[in-house]
């Protein structure tokens, strides 16, 4: 019989996919929206390509509007999935330490307040790394008179796919999850954590900033490591990092 812990870690694990799926869903389908705005204007590119020798982009290109307006529909996107996740493990978290005779009721708005900075800083990553990498990818287009209007399709593609959102939605998981459990230390009094990996063949030993500032070979490295729970906090090491915070309880 597994104990309440081995049985909460399982749940919580189970929960991070299926908030990371309902995220990367949410996301998407925010880029496919973008997707859509942009297409009918590429369209009219080519038209315009035949009169206007050199594009300058700012002018021509993609209105600011739209990249503003895509940025609130992610945002707003985000945040809904994320609450509703929030919530599902603040509950799992205040079921098992309740269980185990500790009285406390975790709060899913101020967990996600703790690291909406954090939100708000990889959105605005997103959308000005795709605003300046499709404007590039136009412009190239634009001065390249035998590319077809197909073959600019196929590129822009690539930055409305799947695995972009849920590259995006893991790092967030990873992060919501981080901030659930700090804040669980915080109301247990807990001073330190351990940094779990997954353990599997694809966690990564690239050199990576650790929570203490130091240079670790990868999430590998920082594997079993203990930091302090409020100097050193627990966040995503990278893209796509899927590790997480465990607390060790004296008792
Ligand atoms: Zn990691």
């Amino acid at each position: 019989m597994p104990n309440r812990q081995t049985v909460h870690n399982r749940k919580i694990y189970q929960l991070r996919h299926a908030i990371e799926a309902d995220l990367s869903d949410a996301i998407y389908q925010e880029l496919r929206w973008l997707w859509r705005q942009l297409y009918p204007e590429i369209r009219q590119m080519r038209l315009k390509r035949d009169n206007i020798q050199k594009l300058n982009f700012n002018k021509q290109g993609i209105k600011n509007d739209l990249w503003e307006l895509f940025n609130q529909r992610l945002t707003d996107a985000m945040d809904a999935a994320i609450m509703a996740g929030a919530i599902q493990l603040a509950g799992e978290t205040d079921r098992h330490w309740n269980s185990l005779g500790f009285d406390f009721t975790l709060d899913p708005v101020q967990i996600v307040e703790s690291f909406r900075t954090s939100i708000g800083t990889q959105i605005t990553e997103i959308t000005g790394k795709a605003r300046e990498e499709i404007g590039q990818h136009i412009a190239d287009w634009y001065n390249t008179p035998a590319a077809t209007v197909q073959s600019l399709s196929d590129t822009l593609r690539g930055y409305v796919s799947e695995s972009r959102a849920h590259s995006i939605a893991t790092t967030e998981v990873t992060n919501l999850n981080g901030a659930v459990t700090t804040q669980t230390g915080i109301v247990l009094g807990v001073e330190t954590y351990f940094w779990n990996s997954m353990r599997d063949e694809i966690v990564c030993r690239k050199p990576l900033t650790g929570p203490d500032n130091k240079i670790w070979n990868g999430c590998r490295a920082l594997h079993g490591q203990e930091f302090n729970l409020r100097t050193e906090p627990f966040k995503a090491a990278h893209t796509n990092c899927r590790c997480g915070p465990i607390l060790r309880v004296r008792r």
